[in-house]
């Protein structure tokens, strides 16, 4: 597709829920979560460079990536933490985009958690937020994840601020009703984005 859509909003906010419904109309969904594992899986480049890098003890007995103990690694060190994002970050990025442009539906919807924190919205034709309270955040994701509001706070707490997101939002979504009135608002959305992908001309 050539009209790229970004879809983000803080934990919890319903980035997931939201973006099942434009795919329930039809539209195709590139998952930055999902293609974030995929660039380390066995037998990528992205694992080799990164057992090379920290040595083969990085890797669980079956291959897979130590994903605790990486996090170890480069929590207490920004020189690794730096090492990381620079081998990973362009790879998410160029696979998210090849992605995207395989896609065959009228728009494309790339979900992307730290879209603005990562610099991803000025590749994408149009930003989305999904926009709850903090409040909200911390129950829904509490709820869900079971574990406590404090560990979901201090997430929060580490992403860009509710008005910092919104401040650079093309289009909100109020995520602090009921689900019949997300509905509401993906439909006159998409209709919006089909008439924008429309008359996209390059
Ligand atoms: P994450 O950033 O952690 O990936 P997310 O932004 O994708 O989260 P969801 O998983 O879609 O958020 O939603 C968070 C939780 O809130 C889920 O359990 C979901 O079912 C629930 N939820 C989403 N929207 C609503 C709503 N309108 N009313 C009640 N619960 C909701």
């Amino acid at each position: 597709a050539r009209y790229v859509l970004g879809l983000t909003g803080g934990i919890g906010s319903g980035k997931t829920t939201v973006a099942n419904l434009f795919h329930a109309r039809g539209i195709d969904l590139v998952d930055a979560d999902i293609i974030a594992r995929q660039v380390v899986e066995p037998g990528s480049s992205g694992l080799h460079a990164i057992a090379e890098h920290f040595g083969a003890e990085i890797l669980q007995p079956d291959g897979t990536l130590n994903r605790a103990k990486l996090r170890q690694y480069i929590f207490a060190n920004e020189t690794e933490r730096f090492w990381l994002n620079n081998l990973l970050h362009p790879m998410i990025r160029e696979t998210m985009m090849s992605s995207a442009k395989k896609a065959d539906s009228a728009y494309v919807i790339l979900v992307v958690p730290l879209l603005f924190e990562n610099g991803l919205d000025r590749l994408v034709d149009r930003t989305l937020v999904v926009d709850i309270s903090p409040e909200l955040q911390i129950s829904r994701t509490a709820k869900r994840d079971n574990v406590s509001e404090d560990q979901v706070a201090s997430i929060v707490a580490s992403q860009v601020s509710r008005e910092q997101r919104l401040a650079m939002a093309d289009d909100i979504i109020d995520n602090r009703g009921v689900i019949a009135e997300l509905e509401k608002q993906v439909d006159l959305l998409h209709q919006k984005y089909l008439a924008l992908a429309a008359s996209k001309t390059k």
